[in-house]
């Protein structure tokens, strides 16, 4: 056996390659374990990198220039011929993976993280076996294991996944022509985002959800503002309904729909269907349970909440336990998790992680809700701002939308933000600062803003928290 490792990572996404890489910064001897495969090689870079958060933001923003150019820019004095190039635009998003997954391999090296390419299990505490694609084992002694291992689909009984008619979302990410009709089952942040790179590229697409809202846990009046800026833009959906059941044909798939509540089924029929109703925390294999690793009721391996899992030793991070299934938060859990072992104050601040919908206009938010402050018995006061009265949003035509900032109504403080437009998700990283920094919304409304600028949306919601809005 060769020399003891101070930490070998399984799982190569943005909970594991961050945490070699913080590991390898801090000087411990860090291998990090990818089963993941691409042509023959293995592809660091996880579910994000590879399936997830990069394919798709690709393709979001390239079929967003489309839309744009087809449907837009006539009304700004552009009149442009437009056709879409579907195989080059699947090859932006392929070239956009590639360059990513090796810039991983790159970091390795760099920070002297030893890659290998096969599943890992754990043997004990101290011990990791490696089995490669050719079946050939190795074992890695360790003084200290985390677990990176992520999630993958959950799948809907009736509704078999051929990542063909029915597809998941890396079925979605890849198909080779523009279907005609589009179902979405779920109306969460992958079916409304892949829903609308699909839309956008000339499917007719209805969304199938099972509560009678779009995006559980998303503040309520954004939640209502989305679906209702969706629907302007073509999508359809049917609220408080079920799919039971599945039946593809060479040209089709026919679903089997029943109101949530109970009730008469119908059916509904289209060329693709979009199966997108989660995903569960992935340990196949890994030997968790055999190592007495505690996982909970939704398979989910527990943490003290530092990630340190019941058995000294073996850590967990991202997706694969308790928490939003976010790559930052994955990988501040994994920067976190490599500082801690390294016996430095690693931290990861649960209460201020934000969170983006890259539709168009985007939707994000950090902190809490409307309905968690009143389900806390919080009393709070809001400031609310929309983007129609933004100089900037007018100049740009991006009028859809509003900033909302929530401060505790005793003492100012910033408890949330959530905005429904242009450059959302950058916009809120503002609010999550000065949050951070114990922040009140007449700190954001008394700093000087640019103008004409989006921020200002922000500056004017914090300002209308006491009711002084200046521009209107
Ligand atoms: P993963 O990225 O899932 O990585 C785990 C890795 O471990 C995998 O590569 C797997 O092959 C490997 N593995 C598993 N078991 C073993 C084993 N035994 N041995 C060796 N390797 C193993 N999040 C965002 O924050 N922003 C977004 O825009 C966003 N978009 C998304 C879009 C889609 C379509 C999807 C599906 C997800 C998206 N996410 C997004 C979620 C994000 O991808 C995950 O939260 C993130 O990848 C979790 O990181 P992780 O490291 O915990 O797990
Ligand atoms: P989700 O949890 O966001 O949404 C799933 C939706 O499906 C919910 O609205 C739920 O009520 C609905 N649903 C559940 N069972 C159903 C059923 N039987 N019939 C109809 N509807 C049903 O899950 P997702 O969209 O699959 O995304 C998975 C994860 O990936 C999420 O946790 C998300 O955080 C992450 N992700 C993040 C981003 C981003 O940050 N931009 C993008 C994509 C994915």
């Amino acid at each position: 056996m060769a020399d003891v490792y101070d930490v070998v990572v399984i799982g190569g996404g943005p909970g594991g390659y961050n945490a070699a890489i913080r590991a390898g910064q801090l000087g411990l001897k860090t291998a990090c374990i990818e089963k993941r495969d691409a042509k023959g090689a293995v592809a660091f870079g996880g579910t994000c990198l590879n399936v997830g958060c990069i394919p798709s933001k690709a393709l979001l923003h390239a079929s967003q220039r489309f839309e744009d150019a087809r449907d837009h820019y006539a009304a700004i004095g552009i009149n442009a011929a437009v056709e879409l190039n579907l195989p080059v635009m699947q090859t932006h998003r392929e070239k956009t993976v590639d360059g990513l997954v090796k810039g991983v391999s790159f970091l390795f090296k760099k920070n002297k993280v030893d890659p290998y390419f096969g599943t890992g299990r754990i043997v004990s505490p101290t011990e990791v076996e490696v089995t490669g694609a050719d079946g050939t084992k190795q074992t890695l002694a360790t003084k200290n294991i985390i677990i990176a291992t992520g999630s993958d689909v959950t799948p809907l009984p009736g509704v078999t996944i051929d990542e063909k008619r029915i597809v998941s979302s890396t079925g979605a990410l890849t198909l080779a022509e523009v279907p005609k009709k589009l179902i979405v089952i779920g109306a969460g942040v992958i079916g409304l985002e892949l829903g609308s790179v699909w839309r956008r590229l000339g499917a007719e697409v209805q969304v199938i959800e099972f509560l009678d809202r779009i995006t559980p846990g998303v503040d309520g009046e954004v939640a209502k503002e989305f679906q209702k800026v969706l629907t302007r833009q073509g999508m359809s959906f049917k609220l408080g309904h079920k799919v039971t059941k599945a039946e593809t044909s060479d040209t089709g798939v026919t679903l089997t729909v029943e109101p949530a509540a109970g009730g008469a089924a119908e059916t509904v029929s289209a060329d693709v269907v979009l199966v997108c109703i989660g995903r569960r925390p992935y340990i196949e294999g890994l030997g968790a349970n055999e190592a007495g690793v505690k996982v909970d009721g939704r398979g989910r391996v527990e943490t003290d909440g530092h990630g340190r899992t019941n058995v000294p030793g073996i850590w967990v991070v991202g997706d694969v336990t308790t928490g939003p299934m976010l790559a930052h938060k994955a990988e501040d859990e994994g920067c976190a998790v490599a500082e801690l072992i390294a016996g430095k104050a690693g931290h990861v601040n649960y209460d201020i992680i934000p969170s983006v919908v890259y539709t168009h206009p985007e939707v994000a938010s950090v902190g809490k809700t409307e309905e968690e402050l009143k389900a806390a018995g919080v009393a709070y006061k809001s400031g609310k701002f929309p983007f129609t009265a933004n100089a900037r949003a007018r100049t740009i035509a991006e009028k859809d939308g509003f900033v909302k900032i929530l401060a505790d109504a005793r003492t100012d403080r910033v408890l949330g933000c959530h905005i429904i437009g242009p450059e959302a998700g950058t916009l809120v990283m503002e609010v999550a600062v000065a949050m951070e920094f114990g922040g009140s919304s007449e700190d954001i409304a008394r700093t000087c803003h640019p103008h004409p600028t989006l921020t200002e949306a922000v500056r004017q919601a914090a300002m209308g928290v006491e009711n002084r809005i200046m521009q209107m």
